[in-house]
């Protein structure tokens, strides 16, 4: 029996947690056969919640702010000669761990009130969690191709937990083009066209050799993007960008990369990457001063950051 106590519980608890809750029904979903990036390719498991849980019937997605941070990772700096950009992903708390632990307090609130099984996922490449949202009521999807929460607005969180309780589910919202006639964001991502495989985000995460049309395409971001975000017409509370100290990053040791981000959502990426991007950037940037950082890693036994400083020895000369 669908119970309507459980669900509000459930939006209480959300609320007085600084968080927004709603429900999807378990029914598969119509999604295309191509994953879209890091999402899994096995069609079944992103459509069908119940190929997660046995006997499951509802989806719980979350939406929250992403963690503050009273402190920064020391290569992210003031502005100056050899900086870049670095997103929120790469210098904030890794969102992954505070979203987690919501859907748990959230679990254990339920389980006061009613006996039942799930399992949660936070960024999990299954289960397509801005159309659960959708879903849920709890967020559109704009033209960015980013989910918008009701409360939080594009710069927000999401995580879902697949349960075997019968919950009301939150219908899309009522209002489906969030966007108007703006297209702000579209403009502004020219390169990428807003296409998730060109998105420079995407690229700055993605491991191993890049081609030169993608380090091309990185400009000066070290990791992330969020350009859409930033300046997004809805987006009432937009984060500055950060800049990132090349110097800093171009002579990290494994150390420093685990002191200055293993604490933040780049972590899962590991010191190749982010010393491969800075090598980019900084051929982009065509920072000659830096190249005598750059070209001992030419001979970099990992191929991407070789083939990253050959790139950008060649751009600065
Ligand atoms: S993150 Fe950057 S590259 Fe990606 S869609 Fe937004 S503006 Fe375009
Ligand atoms: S910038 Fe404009 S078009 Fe892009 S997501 Fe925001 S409101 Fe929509």
């Amino acid at each position: 029996m669908i119970s309507k106590n459980i669900l509000r519980l459930i939006k209480n608890f959300a609320e007085q947690n600084g968080f927004e809750a709603g429900a999807a029904d378990a029914q598969p979903l119509e999604l295309n056969a191509e994953p879209a990036p890091f999402c899994s390719r096995d069609i079944k498991k992103r459509a069908d919640p119940r190929t997660h849980l046995p006997g499951a019937k509802s989806v719980i997605v979350i939406a929250a702010p992403p963690p503050e941070a009273d402190f920064y990772p020391p290569p992210v700096e003031k502005p100056g000669r050899h900086f870049a950009y670095i997103s929120s992903l790469a210098y904030l708390p890794d969102y992954h761990i505070k979203i987690k632990s919501l859907l748990e307090a959230l679990a254990q609130k339920i389980k006061t009130a009613a006996d039942f099984n799930y399992v949660t996922f936070v960024d999990g490449g299954f289960l397509p969690e801005r159309t659960l949202a959708v879903k849920a009521g709890i967020a559109h999807i704009a033209k960015s191709g980013m989910a918008f929460s009701n409360k939080y607005g594009p710069d927000c969180r999401l995580g879902i937990m697949v349960t075997d309780l019968e919950l009301e589910c939150g219908g899309p919202p009522a209002k489906k083009n969030i966007c108007g006639k703006c297209r702000i964001c579209a403009d502004a991502c020219k390169g990428s066209n807003l296409l998730p495989e060109a998105c420079v985000s995407y690229i700055t995460q993605k491991k191993g050799v890049l081609s030169e049309p993608d380090m091309e395409a990185m400009k000066k971001n070290v990791y992330g993007c969020d350009n859409c975000v930033r300046i997004c017409s809805l987006n009432e509370t937009a984060r500055e960008i950060k800049h990132v100290n090349l110097e800093k990053l171009l002579a990290m040791s494994e150390t420093e990369y685990g002191e200055w981000f293993g604490h933040t959502a780049a972590a899962w990426r590991g010191r190749g990457v982010m010393l491969r991007n800075a090598i980019i950037a900084a051929g982009n940037k065509k920072s000659a001063p830096l190249a005598h950082l750059i070209a001992p890693h030419a001979q970099s036994p990992d191929p991407g950051v070789s083939a990253a400083a050959a790139y950008a020895l060649k751009k600065i000369n």
